[in-house]
């Protein structure tokens, strides 16, 4: 009996320990599996935080980048406040409600390099020197062909387009380049190169010029003018729209557009022109071009 109480209570101990041992090394186990995971969330975190740290540094880099363009100072208020005449596609026109083209895509690709906002006014034509002049807006850009006298008003950016004045006629018209508009009426768009050319060429008398380039295209389809001297883009764009109209293949004169600026603020057009080489030599002017100007 002894002997077997002796065996009992060595097996009982032995059980016991044997339980004690386990129970250690489960909660040991645990231990390790708690740490572990503890080191592995922390060298997450640690890892995320690097990660964050990157992010930022990237971003600061790039707000550093984009403030070494933002030599914007030239402007207080913050905003790049330009005039243009949303009737002069693809450079300029009414998509809805909203002004697109060519222009107000180059503005805002100005804007942001400089890190100015954009506010587009549209005007009539004529008005858009004068409310320069007058502070209304900074700038304007209308396929606005530079010329001296414009130059004694205004600033103009570096030249980012290239504008040819082409001739409109109707499809059984007898006129076939510039030489043949002596004696006929012109129509033009008030205030635009082409009408200061042709009143200079043909006589005032022989000139009729209207607000908007549409409306001297309908006295053309009309017979009242027999044709329309106006910048190649919106020609093409208007004979397009009439099955009646060609644009003549001869030019009439060939010119540079560019962005109108105050003449009060050089440091504007400093600015401009930085922005308008930084959008020439990484492709955006190009694309922006090419987006509404498809290559015939
Ligand atoms: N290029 C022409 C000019 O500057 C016409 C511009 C326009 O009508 N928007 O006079």
């Amino acid at each position: 009996m002894k002997k077997t109480i002796n065996k009992k209570s060595i097996l009982t101990v032995l059980l016991a320990v044997m339980l004690m041992l386990s129970v250690v090394a489960c909660g040991s186990k645990k231990e390790d599996t708690a740490k572990e995971k503890e080191t592995e969330a922390k060298k997450e975190t640690e890892e995320k935080t690097e990660k964050e740290t990157e992010e930022k540094t990237e971003k600061e880099a790039e707000t550093e980048k984009s403030a070494d363009a933002t030599t914007g100072k030239a402007l207080e208020d913050g905003v790049l406040d330009l005039g243009t005449n949303a009737a002069f596609p693809p450079y300029e026109f009414y998509e809805g409600e909203k002004i697109v083209g060519i222009d107000p895509e180059i503005a805002q690709a100005v804007a942001d390099h400089l890190g100015y906002k954009l506010k587009i006014h549209d005007m009539e034509f004529a008005n858009i020197i004068a409310s320069i002049e007058s502070g209304k807006v900074d700038g304007g850009i209308a396929g606005m062909t530079v010329t001296e006298e414009r130059l004694e008003s205004v600033n103009f950016s570096n030249s980012y387009a290239t504008g040819i004045q082409s001739i409109i006629v109707t499809l059984d018209s007898d006129i076939e380049g510039p030489d043949d508009l002596a004696g006929k009426k012109i129509g033009t768009q008030f205030g635009t190169t082409g009408d200061f050319y042709a009143q200079d060429d043909f006589g005032e008398d022989n000139v009729q010029s209207f607000d908007k380039g549409a409306d001297a295209v309908v006295a053309l389809n009309a017979g009242k003018v027999d044709a329309v001297i106006i910048d190649n883009e919106p020609a093409k764009s208007f004979a397009a729209a009439n099955d009646n109209l060609k644009v003549l293949e001869t030019n009439y004169a060939v010119e540079d557009y560019a962005i109108a600026l105050t003449k009060t603020n050089d440091a504007l057009l400093t600015e401009v022109n930085e922005a308008l080489t930084a959008l020439r030599e990484n492709g955006k002017l190009q694309e922006i071009i090419d987006k509404y100007i498809k290559a015939e």
